[in-house]
């Protein structure tokens, strides 16, 4: 049973990291799934299966998101949401990237998409099945998840 627990802690080590690195949001009534666990789980398979690629961010050493943000503001709120979404935009913009605003996912929508890329931004809290829905079913695309000013947690489809 040695490799069974091996891969069982692996497991719990991935849910760990989506656990501290991604917000889950707190609307989930429709959901089929709603235990955060559970479908951090699943996502913590798909990593491991190297079916997808989650890596962490630090702005710091990456200056494509070097982005000014108002410290003062209150995170929670739907202000610090759309100045963080304004300034991302502004911030692309001004590098030549076009962008759009509440792209079409599989499954709901993102809060920009950079055509370029083919990059989906979500900022803030997140749906977690939203989230494995779209990692079911998209590919060949990115997705990266801003739940603080510091770093992102960047999904590779
Ligand atoms: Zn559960």
């Amino acid at each position: 049973m040695k490799n069974l627990n091996k891969s069982e802690e692996s497991i719990e080590e991935v849910i760990n990291f989506l656990n501290n690195n991604i917000d889950a949001s707190p609307f989930n009534q429709d959901d089929p799934i709603k235990c955060v666990h559970c479908l951090f789980r699943k996502i913590a398979i798909l990593v491991l299966s190297k079916k997808i690629k989650i890596v962490k961010i630090n702005f710091e050493n990456k200056l494509d998101f070097n982005f000014k943000t108002d410290q003062e503001k209150n995170k929670q709120g739907s202000h610090w949401h759309n100045s963080i979404i304004e300034n991302i935009n502004i911030f692309l913009k001004n590098k030549n990237l076009e962008t759009e605003k509440e792209p079409k996912m599989f499954f709901g929508r993102a809060d920009l998409f950079v055509k370029k890329k083919k990059l989906y931004i979500e900022v803030g809290t997140i749906n977690i099945y939203k989230l494995l829905c779209n990692i079911n079913n998209m590919k060949d695309c990115c997705i990266h998840i801003l739940s603080n000013e510091k770093n992102l947690v960047e999904i590779k489809l």
